[in-house]
């Protein structure tokens, strides 16, 4: 299986894709047209479309390290509250079983593991929707294992850089800022210091390629204990600087807030 996503001989080699991470912000974001959605429909268009896609969401936080494996994934609606156009969407794009065959093998011993009963959540579909709009790109969601170190995370990027070489572009998608007791609901105020400078500590971490500290919770400092009160939105990061290659270039692509300390910058590798 590991050459199920190698191109036949007779066809060019796939170019390397990039690696994004990006953060999603409200689930509104899915149906809304604003700064954040436009920057991601302009970023999908730079990026062109990719042969399949490897998606790991802050909301799909498991014991263990799955990999759905359906060839139709569902579009599921993990959120509470919300208007009912939102429940409404649907983001048909395809499964690549074969792909996630290939990122259990890559993994060895992390032990990953196929399942079928997931699908994409909307931490992958929210922006899916605006980076691909025509949901014709295959997608693969990888979860991300609670409970192991965040070294690990860098470490199992590692082991599915080469699917960049492949084909496949890695999507990380979480928030470098997400502290919902923190948010304000209102919208109003302006985004606090300790918000705005954690978001650009980690940024700058990352264009230096100082992965390490990024993994090392121990390296923050109180705003960075207040902007990951939990790892979940934080790690997607950690999995996408995981597949840097050394001569890549690292970029941030958007930036920005929502309810005052949501982050949605973007970083891409690549
Ligand atoms: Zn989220």
């Amino acid at each position: 299986m590991a050459n199920s996503m190698q191109t036949p001989s007779t066809h060019a080699a796939p170019s390397r894709q990039p690696a994004v991470f990006l953060g999603h912000g409200s689930p509104m974001n899915a149906m809304d047209d604003n700064v954040h959605t436009q920057a991601w429909h302009a970023l999908g268009a730079r990026l062109g479309k990719p042969r399949a896609i490897l998606a790991i969401s802050a909301h799909w936080y498991t014991r263990g390290t799955f990999v759905t494996a359906e060839a139709a994934p569902q579009t599921i609606h993990d959120f509470g509250g919300f208007p009912d156009a939102l429940y409404q969407l649907q983001y048909p794009a395809p499964g690549a079983p074969a792909l996630a065959a290939d990122v259990v093998q890559r993994l060895g011993d992390f032990a990953a593991a196929p399942r079928t009963d997931w699908g994409l959540d909307h931490g992958t579909w929210s922006v899916l929707r605006h980076l691909y709009p025509d949901a014709d790109v295959p997608v693969v969601q990888l979860s991300i294992d609670a409970t192991r170190p965040w070294s690990d995370a860098l470490r199992i990027g590692t082991a599915l850089r080469g699917l960049r070489e492949a084909g496949v572009l890695i999507l990380g998608s979480g928030g470098i800022v997400h502290n919902l007791s923190r948010v304000d609901w209102q919208g109003r105020a302006p985004t606090p210091d300790w918000a705005l400078g954690f978001d650009r500590w980690v940024a700058d971490k990352a264009l230096a390629g100082e992965d390490a500290t990024l993994a090392d919770p121990s390296t923050f400092d109180a705003a960075g204990r207040l902007a990951v009160p939990t790892p979940d939105h934080y790690l997607p990061l950690l999995y996408v600087l995981g597949t840097r290659f050394a001569d890549d270039t690292t970029q941030v692509v958007h930036t920005g807030f929502e309810l005052g300390t949501i982050s949605l910058q973007a970083l891409q590798l690549g």
